[in-house]
């Protein structure tokens, strides 16, 4: 994409081609004065030396000294093995990739000054791949540079030195007043938070100066980094505050009529909750008006969340409208088709059923029931694929379980037909967002909270075991199930392949029958034909199997009260909401739930983590609150992959105490001037806005 304003075309820039313009817009930058947001994500100090000796793992340090050794050596990997000495002690520096040149400059009796990342390499304390220098003797203990190095994200093969030089251009034309780049923020506003200019901030950001405060940089508590944080909050609000708006122009069909439901929920096998009723209300509101609902409906592992569906659809199929639900997986979906056929079918209304499975006959028989209306269809991401036609779509469901996929639900919207018209969306999930993250990723969504779970629900006991005490485990697990109770025993694998996991279920199983010769053992995974997964899970409901051993491919998708004993095989691959995910499977009946996390060690520091959190709590929310801490929020909202709410400096996870500022700002700024806030939008989120257009 080129610009009108040929100040901000990237070809004009040395080392820019068409080819690399191409690149730089493969990556979001379309202009010069993307460059210039394109922030460092973290800076190296480069300006003071450490001692070797004093050394640590972690350490990310400049150090300097003697070549004692230098030589190429055959390991597991070929690596260039070099040995520095400054008098306090010894490193190993490892390089895998090298050159001749290299090999030459590194010879023993020279002198290196190098930066790096320190590890314990099992000889001692090692770099791999530091930046190194060759220096003479004399430069031993000097230090030139005065100030921080900038490192810039850089997922493509763009290496370092090219974004200086890329960014040290963008800046010249700033500094010479032949870029433009408006100042956004009102001088009051700026004054009132001692905020600099932008102008400053991202020479400040770029190229910190050697009197600036360097600590505070490190820290990421700069008055120019503050800034330029609040700023693109601001753009943020913004543009779910619009997307909100326009939403509100849109229509969707009014669906008053309660009758449906309220059949259902007398013949219902359990009284609904409070809570339960209350989310009900909140969602028969907004589906009587003729503006699309947006609502997200959060409620912990087994809180109810399927009741709550069911009533909205009742709402919808009574108004004549279909009612779509998709979930993430097969066996979730067959799970809800298996719930809601059983509640709908003796009300008079079908259930359909579509997964990328149904095939040949049976599918076009499912895609013309679909096409003819009227009815619940329940399904996979399969029913958004192109081919698939509803009639009257008048409610969307979708049961992300902890994922949040934005840009799917974006896609059955435009399933509803009509230009204005759009279906009513109700997106189910158990990872509650925490209060920070729903103000701006999810700002134009109202939310439901199933904050209370069906009485007589116990805390699971959750106990974390090496996998060293395995026959201890399976001695327990012959226990339980000598009393009559069921267990599920999951397993895991690193690489995401379900054939690969289906073997290891295989195995598991082989070698669990063997052990446990007195048990009926199931197994379910992925790659079953759907009606030999529908007779393993129905065997298991019925009871007359004892063990279901599952992967995790199906998130052990069950509602089997009797079952309240669960074995996570090498749970320290697992991240949080998973582990809480699989947990909530147990500890729906009246028997005490407990859960073995059997995991491999030596245990790594975040795995550790996580387990304990596991231990410590049953509250999904507490869970979800350690998982934004350990992961971080782009990851914990799956947004990673839709690119919705990449931000460019701003982190949700360590910025969130500017949040409320940065709101009062924008508001501030936006009735102050509409056309600041149509730049603040383009200046930070651009092109990118329209993509959750509604
Ligand atoms: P979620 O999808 O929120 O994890 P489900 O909708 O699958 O939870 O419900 C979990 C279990 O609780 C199901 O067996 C369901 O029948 C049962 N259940 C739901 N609501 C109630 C209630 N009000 N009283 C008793 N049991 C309930
Ligand atoms: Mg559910």
């Amino acid at each position: 994409m080129g610009t009108d304003d040929p100040a901000n075309d990237l070809l004009q820039l040395r080392g820019v081609g068409v080819k690399f313009r191409e690149q730089l817009n493969g990556i979001g930058i379309q202009q010069v004065h993307d460059l210039l947001l394109h922030l460092p994500i973290r800076y190296e100090d480069r300006t003071r030396l450490t001692a070797i000796g004093s050394l640590s793992p972690g350490m990310r340090v400049l150090v300097n000294g003697r070549i004692e050794y230098s030589s190429v050596v055959f390991g597991r990997r070929r690596a260039l093995l070099v040995v520095l000495n400054d008098g306090t002690g010894l490193i190993h520096l490892r390089f895998f990739y090298f050159n001749q040149a290299q090999q030459q400059a590194y010879k023993a009796g020279g002198h290196l000054r190098c930066f790096g990342e320190v590890r314990a390499g099992y000889k001692g304390l090692e770099m791999v791949h530091p930046s190194c220098q060759r220096i003479r003797q004399a430069q031993l203990g000097v230090v030139e540079q005065q100030t921080l190095t900038p490192v810039y994200p850089s997922t493509s093969s763009i290496k370092q030195h090219r974004w200086l030089q890329l960014t040290d251009q963008a800046l010249r034309l700033l500094h010479n007043d032949q870029l433009k780049l408006p100042e956004l923020l009102p001088t009051a506003i700026r004054q009132r938070f001692q905020l600099p200019s932008l102008r400053q901030a991202l020479q400040t950001l770029h190229r910190p100066a050697i009197d600036d405060d360097l600590p505070a940089i490190l820290e990421r508590r700069h008055p120019a980094q503050q800034r330029v944080i609040l700023e693109e909050l601001m753009a943020h609000h913004l543009a779910m505050k619009r997307l909100n708006l326009q939403l509100q122009k849109l229509s969707a069909p009014a669906l008053p009529n309660t009758q449906l439901w309220q059949q259902l929920a007398q013949q219902l096998p359990f009284k609904p909750t409070a809570a339960q009723l209350r989310v009900i209300a909140e969602i028969g509101r907004d589906l009587a008006r003729p503006t699309p609902m947006l609502r997200l409906l959060q409620g912990d592992v087994g809180s109810g969340k399927t009741v709550v569906a069911a009533a909205a659809a009742a709402m919808a199929l009574a108004s004549g409208q279909q009612v779509a639900l998709v979930a993430p997986t097969e066996l979730l979906a067959e799970q809800h088709l298996h719930t809601l056929r059983a509640w709908f079918t003796p009300l008079g209304i079908d259930v359909a059923w579509l997964s990328g499975r149904v095939s040949g006959k049976q599918r076009s028989a499912a895609l013309a029931q679909i096409a003819a209306g009227g009815c619940l269809v329940v399904g996979t991401h399969a029913l958004m694929q192109e081919g698939v036609t509803f009639h009257r779509l008048g409610l969307v469901i979708v049961d992300e379980q902890h994922r949040f996929g934005v840009g799917q639900r974006l896609a059955l919207r435009d399933k509803g037909g009509g230009s204005d018209m759009r279906p009513h969306q109700l997106i189910m999930t158990a990872t509650p967002i925490p209060r920070t993250l729903a103000m701006t990723a999810y700002a134009g969504l109202a939310v439901s909270v199933i904050d209370e779970l069906p009485p007589g629900r116990k805390p699971v006991t959750t106990v974390v075991i090496s996998s060293e005490r395995r026959t201890e485990v399976i001695q327990r697990l012959a226990d339980a199930c000598a009393a009559g109770r069921q267990a599920y025993w999951v397993c895991t694998i690193i690489e995401e392949s379900e054939q690969l996991v289906a073997q290891a279920a295989e195995q598991t199983t082989e070698a669990l029958r063997k052990a446990l010769p007195q048990l009926t053992i199931d197994l379910v995974h992925g790659r079953l034909k759907a009606a030999d997964k529908e007779r393993v899970m129905q065997r298991f409901r019925d009871g007359l199997s004892q063990l279901l051993v599952a992967t995790t491919v199906i998130e052990v998708g069950v509602d089997v009260p009797n079952a309240s004993l669960m074995i996570i095989d090498n749970a320290e691959r697992l991240g949080l909401s998973q582990l809480h995910q699989l947990r909530g499977r147990v500890g729906r009946g009246s028997d005490a739930a407990s859960c073995v996390l059997l995991y491999q060690s030596p245990l790594g520091h975040m795995a550790k983590a996580r387990l304990e959190t596991m231990r410590n709590s049953n509250d999904g929310f507490y869970i979800a609150e350690q998982d934004l801490k350990l992961r971080g929020p782009g990851e914990v909202l799956g947004t990673r992959q839709t690119g919705i709410q990449q931000m460019r400096i701003a982190d949700l996870g360590k910025d969130h105490h500017l949040l409320d500022q940065a709101i009062e700002l924008a508001d501030a700024v936006a009735s102050a001037s509409p056309r600041a806030e149509q730049a603040l939008i383009q200046r930070w989120i651009g092109d990118a806005a329209s993509y959750g257009e509604v």
